[in-house]
């Protein structure tokens, strides 16, 4: 934390590292929807929410797999970039219209990293109404480290932090949750509880095998 109250994260080590994709919380989310059809399981279980948002960039289920079963968010973190780009003519893996779903993807891993796991939440909800920076060295989209400047073509070019604005966002979301459960209902359904993560098929991976 800085002398002004606000509150800045990035490496995982580093005392407020649990905010960090990269943390190892663990969490269960649904299959999206363009996958429901044909996997089997209800549910799918990821290490990191640096897993589920870095596969969600993926159009095909196998490479959704891969992504989300990386053994390091780090290694899913460099996949999914692999899916960004747009001269490897080989890799046509891209979502279609991943720049317009990116934030809502991030937005339901964070809720489920969060209302999940006790321990993280307890900590997020401690953190009262500080400013929280996502201080990236180099990402003024989801970063906020005052430093850098932003490509787009807003005006002012400052960066965007919008990590740091949707754990803010899901810190209110389970501040209300506190106060008036069944309004919340929709957004975090059952109740938390820890995931376990579920064993793993060396044969078929985990969820079973790919259609
Ligand atoms: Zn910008």
């Amino acid at each position: 934390m800085t002398d002004n109250g606000d509150i800045r994260f990035y490496i995982v080590e580093e005392e407020y590292g649990w905010l960090s994709n990269f943390w190892r919380a663990g969490q269960r989310m649904p299959w999206p929807e363009r996958f429901a059809r044909v996997v089997l399981t209800d549910d799918l279980y990821v290490k990191t929410n640096e897993h589920w948002y870095q596969a969600n960039k993926a159009d095909d289920l196998s490479t959704f797999c891969w992504i989300a079963k990386a053994p390091h968010p780090y290694l899913a973190m460099q996949a999914g970039r692999v899916c960004l780009k747009p001269n490897q003519s080989t890799l046509r893996c891209l979502r279609p219209g991943w720049e317009q779903v990116k934030v809502d993807v991030m937005l339901a891993g964070l809720r489920a990293k969060f209302s999940q796991n006790p321990d993280i939440k307890a900590k997020l909800l401690a953190t009262g109404e500080a400013t929280i920076h996502e201080d990236s060295p180099s990402d003024a989209f989801w970063g906020g480290r005052s430093s850098l400047v932003c490509g787009c073509s807003r005006p002012n070019h400052a960066p965007h932090n919008t990590l740091g604005k949707l754990l803010m966002q899901v810190r209110e979301e389970l501040r209300m949750q506190q106060m008036r459960p069944s309004v919340w209902d929709d957004i975090f359904g059952e109740p938390p509880s820890k995931p376990s993560e579920p064993t793993y098929d060396y044969a078929n991976g985990y969820g079973g095998a790919d259609p």
